[in-house]
C-alpha cells in the first residue's frame, strides 16, 4: 500500500482545512492549510565570499560558531530523514555560499544516492554565486548534482564590484560556462534589480541569457537584509520588470495561473537578434507583489540544524540538539512534522504587524 504523505491538497487561500484536534498521523510534511512540503532547502553555511549590498554588509556578519554548524554526516542524516521518511523529492543546497563547504561533493553524492518514498532519486540542485564553480562543476555533476541556479545581477564589471564589493564577474561567467559544459542545466540565473544601481540592465541581461541559453529569473527584493534598509516603495517590482522588457522582446505569459508551487511566473520570449530569432523563457519571482504562499511546498534546514517552515518564519525548531542528544530517525521526523504543521498561511509582508525574521537571508538559506 502506498505511504500516505499528506492530506488532500487544496489550492488557493480559501482558508484552513478544518481538522479537529492535533496534527494528523500522516507521513509527510503537511500543515494546517493542507499544503504538503516536498522541496527542501538546505543551507550549508552562513558565510560568503561576496557581499551583495542587499544581503550582507561589507564587513560581513557574526558567523555561526563552528560548534553549532551541522557536520557533513549530520547534514546527510537529516536530509536522509527528509527524503526517506517525510516525502521530500527535491533537495536544493544553498547558503551563504554553498561552494564554500568543502564537503559539498560528498553531501551531494550521499543525497543523490537516496531514494524517495516513490523509489526515485531526489532532484539535487545548488543555488550559488558560482565563484569557484568552474573548478568544481564536473565533480559536482559526477556526484549527482542535477542543476544549478547562479545569482548574477549585472554584466558590467564595475557594477558587479559595486554590488558585491568584489571584482569577480569573470569568475561567475566562467562558472556559468562550466555548469553548462558539465550538463548542470537548464542553468537558471537569478537577478535582483536595485533601483538606480542596475535597474536599467533588464533587457541586456535577458538578451545575454537568451544568447547563452540560460533561464533568467528576476527576483523582487525582499525584507531580509540584515541592516533593515528594505523599502517597498523603492523595490523594483514585477510589473516594472515587464514594462522594461516589452519594448525589446515579445513576451507571452505561459499558462497564467498555472505556476503551482514554482515561485517564478514565466513568460515565453522571442527576440530578433539581427536576423536570428532567439526564443526562451524569462521568469519573475514576485514574492512581495504576487506571493505564492498558498501553493508553497518548501521546508528549510539552516546550517545550524534548525527547521524553518518559511523564509520569513520567526520561529525555528531545533533538530541539531535532538540529533546530538541521540534522537532516533523517527523522533527527528516527527519533530520535523510538528514544525511544519504550524506553518502560517502567508508571509504577511503586507500586514502592518509584519515582523522581520531575526536571521538575515544568508543565515537562513535563500
Ligand atoms: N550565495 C548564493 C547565491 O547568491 O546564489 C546562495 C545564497 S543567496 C542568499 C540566494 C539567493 O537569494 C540569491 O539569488 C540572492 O540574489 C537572493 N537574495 C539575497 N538577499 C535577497 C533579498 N533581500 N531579496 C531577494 N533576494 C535575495
Ligand atoms: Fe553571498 Fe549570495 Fe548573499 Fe550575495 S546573495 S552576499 S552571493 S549569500
Amino acid at each position: 500500500m502506498p505511504v500516505q504523505l499528506g492530506l488532500p491538497r487544496r489550492r488557493g487561500a480559501a482558508g484552513p482545512v478544518p481538522l479537529p484536534g492535533d496534527r494528523p498521523a500522516v507521513a509527510g510534511l503537511v500543515d494546517r492549510q493542507g499544503r504538503l512540503a516536498t522541496d527542501l532547502r538546505v543551507s550549508l553555511t552562513d558565510r560568503c565570499n561576496l557581499r551583495c549590498t542587499y544581503c550582507m554588509p561589507p564587513e560581513g556578519l557574526d558567523w555561526l560558531p563552528a560548534s553549532r554548524l551541522l557536520s557533513d554526516d549530520e547534514v546527510i542524516r537529516l536530509v536522509t530523514v527528509a527524503v526517506q521518511r517525510l516525502g521530500v523529492t527535491e533537495v536544493r543546497f544553498t547558503g551563504g555560499e554553498p561552494l564554500l563547504r568543502k564537503g559539498l561533493e560528498g553531501i551531494v553524492a550521499a543525497t543523490a544516492a537516496l531514494r524517495t518514498v516513490a523509489g526515485e532519486a531526489p532532484e539535487t540542485s545548488l543555488t550559488t554565486n558560482a565563484l569557484g564553480l568552474a573548478r568544481r562543476a564536473e565533480a559536482l555533476a559526477a556526484a549527482g548534482l542535477t542543476r544549478v541556479n547562479v545569482s548574477l545581477d549585472t554584466l558590467r564589471a564595475e557594477r558587479f564590484a559595486r554590488i558585491t564589493h568584489r571584482d569577480r564577474l569573470h569568475d561567475v561567467l566562467a562558472g556559468l560556462r562550466a555548469a553548462t559544459a558539465a550538463g548542470l542545466g537548464p542553468v537558471k540565473v537569478n537577478t535582483v534589480l536595485l533601483r538606480g544601481v542596475n535597474d536599467d540592465e533588464a533587457p541586456d541581461l535577458l538578451r545575454w541569457a537568451l544568447r547563452e541559453g540560460y533561464q533568467l529569473r528576476f527576483i523582487e527584493q525582499m525584507p531580509l537584509e540584515p541592516h533593515g534598509a528594505w523599502d517597498r516603495s523603492k523595490m523594483v517590482d514585477a510589473q516594472e520588470v515587464l514594462d522594461a522588457l516589452r519594448p525589446h522582446v515579445i513576451l507571452t505569459e505561459e499558462a497564467p495561473g498555472s505556476r503551482g508551487a514554482a515561485p517564478a511566473e514565466t513568460w515565453r520570449v522571442q527576440w530578433d537578434d539581427d536576423g536570428t530569432v532567439r526564443t526562451g523563457v524569462v521568469g519573475i519571482v514576485a514574492s512581495v507583489t504576487r506571493p505564492f504562499c498558498a501553493d508553497c511546498d518548501r521546508t528549510r534546514l539552516t546550517a545550524d540544524g534548525q527547521v524553518r517552515d518559511c523564509l520569513f518564519a520567526t520561529r525555528e525548531h531545533d533538530l541539531r540538539g535532538m540529533l546530538r542528544d541521540g534522537a532516533s530517525d523517527e523522533q527527528l521526523a516527527d519533530a520535523w512534522r510538528t514544525a511544519m504543521w504550524g506553518k502560517l498561511p502567508g508571509h504577511g509582508i503586507d500586514d502592518p504587524a509584519f515582523a522581520r525574521p531575526t536571521r538575515p537571508m544568508s543565515a537562513i538559506g535563500g
